[in-house]
């Protein structure tokens, strides 16, 4: 380690000290000015460094040292310096110094860059982790604008869906606004204005001051009292996805790497965002529920459509029925949630024991089923519906031993029924006879017939309709 001596504690005395003091290759064995209050000095002693205030020459006799730095500025000093007997020393001085001062001034902003890019890098890789483990679509649009807002630093930030059928813009989440911001969450993309052509570019788009930007006249931005702003585009293979917003409420200036990083969360904004649109697409293409694992609404609805048609053209019957948990509530408040999901579970368990092997059961809603009887009259669709009702009411469920009743809606099309009804209305008419069950005391069966509700009694004989 080279033992170094400072002759000169000025401004630059001070300036090399403490770039000297943090180095690992050096050692200072002090600091000399003949003036003892000299800049550098008070520096020298925080550090518990040697100060000699005598004869600089007196006091490189008495020390060893490698190198000495002259920053005095004195020639006379520097030739007696060079003159020096026996001298075993380097010595920096003049123009050499003011090179190696700039060069540490130069190293010194390069290291706050590198240290800022570092924490920006390590911000970053903080919001992806949190972006990957962000499950729903709502966690994943906060974790956007919680990173964007420590990213930039800004204390304010947005982000919007774009809407391309609709040309229009759809705010999904926010930070740092005033209520009044919350108002409005939708927004037309004016052909020609400053969003589409944010949308249409891949770079980000930056203003520093608001009022040096006369084309930026948005009121909601301006009623919030925004003054500075970055656009980030989000940008996928086949278009637009939306714009993240970064907003401040004092001129900034945007350091230009923090457009690089930006565009890395952008990316990686892009790709959560797509991977959490295909879950959903596939969630939407699966065919069950998955609580109970019956079939869900959605299936259903697509079989119950081509059995409409088939049953309009064979002139074949076709039967639903539409049964819900009485009092399921009260059930979930005496035992609980979780009781419930079990009862929910046991229940369809129970009912598929029972029904035939050509019914589609599903689970239509919380605690609301579908049956769907191909080719069946009404009369064998409520004699199914009666036997699942009485199942239902004499089996003791869970360790618990609960006691539950379901009410029942039974709804027959006739295959020469004319005007055919729509699956809508086929539904509503199983719903309304449900509403009739539920309405003439539950653990019961109605039946929907040509618009009038049929009757069957717990004995399982059909009245006529009421
Ligand atoms: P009604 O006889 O009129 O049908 O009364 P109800 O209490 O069954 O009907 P209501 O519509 O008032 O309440 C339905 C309850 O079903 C409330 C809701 O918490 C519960 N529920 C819906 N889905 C689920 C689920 O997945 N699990 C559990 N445990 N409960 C559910
Ligand atoms: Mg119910
Ligand atoms: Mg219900």
């Amino acid at each position: 380690m080279s033992k170094v001596l400072i002759i000169g504690a000025g401004k630059g005395g001070s300036v090399v000290l403490s770039r000297l003091l943090r180095s690992t290759w050096v050692h200072v064995v002090g600091i000399a000015d003949r003036d003892p209050k000299a800049f550098a000095l008070p520096l020298a002693k925080r550090e518990g460094l040697p100060i000699f205030t005598g004869d600089p020459l007196q006091v490189l006799q008495k020390l060893d040292v490698d190198l000495v730095f002259d920053l005095t500025g004195d020639p006379h000093f520097k030739k007696k310096l060079s003159d020096f007997p026996n001298r075993l020393f380097d010595v920096i001085s003049g123009q050499a110094t003011h090179l190696l001062w700039n060069a540490i001034l130069e190293l010194e902003d390069k290291e706050e860059q590198l240290n800022r890019r570092l924490q920006e890098h390590r911000i970053l890789s903080d919001i992806c982790l949190l972006l990957t483990s962000s499950i729903t679509a709502d966690q994943i649009f906060e974790a956007i604008v919680t990173g964007m807002i420590q990213m930039t630093g800004m204390p304010a930030s947005s982000l919007f869906m774009f809407d391309k059928e609709k040309q229009e813009l759809y705010l999904v989440s926010a930070k740092g606004f005033s209520s009044e911001f919350y108002k409005n969450s939708v927004y037309p993309v004016r052909p020609g204005g400053l969003t589409e052509q944010i949308l249409s570019q891949k770079e980000a788009f930056l203003i520093p001051d608001i009022n040096d930007s006369p084309s930026f006249n948005n009121p909601v931005i301006l009623n919030e009292g925004i003054r500075s702003l970055i656009a980030i585009p989000l940008i996928a293979g086949e278009g637009p996805l939306g714009i993240l917003y970064s907003d401040d409420f004092k001129p900034r200036v945007f350091e230009p790497s923090i457009v690089e990083t930006l565009r890395v969360l952008a990316t990686q904004a892009v790709i959560t965002i797509q991977k959490q649109q295909t879950f959903e697409k596939i969630k939407n293409l699966s065919t069950r529920d998955s609580l109970t694992g019956l079939y869900n609404r959605r299936y259903v609805n697509s079989v119950l459509m081509s059995e409409m048609d088939r049953a309009f053209r064979l002139h074949h019957p076709l039967s639903i029925m539409m049964l819900d948990i009485d009092h399921f509530k009260t059930i979930n408040d005496d035992f609980g949630h979780l009781v419930g999901d079990q009862l929910l579970q046991d229940l369809s368990r129970l009912f598929e024991s029972i029904i035939r092997p050509y019914d589609t059961i599903a689970r239509f809603g919380g605690e609301e089923f579908l049956i769907l009887m191909s080719e069946t009259d009404e009369k064998d669709a409520i004699a199914l519906a009666e036997r699942l009702r009485e199942a239902a009411a004499t089996t003791k469920f869970s360790s618990k031993e609960i006691s539950l009743t379901c009410s029942f809606g039974v709804s027959t099309l006739r295959g020469d029924e004319r005007p055919f009804p729509n699956l809508e209305a086929f539904i509503e008419r199983a719903d309304r006879a449900l509403y009739q069950a539920k309405g003439g005391g539950r653990n019961r069966t109605r039946s929907f017939s040509n618009d009038k509700c049929a009757v069957a009694s717990a004995n399982k004989s059909l009245t006529t309709p009421r």
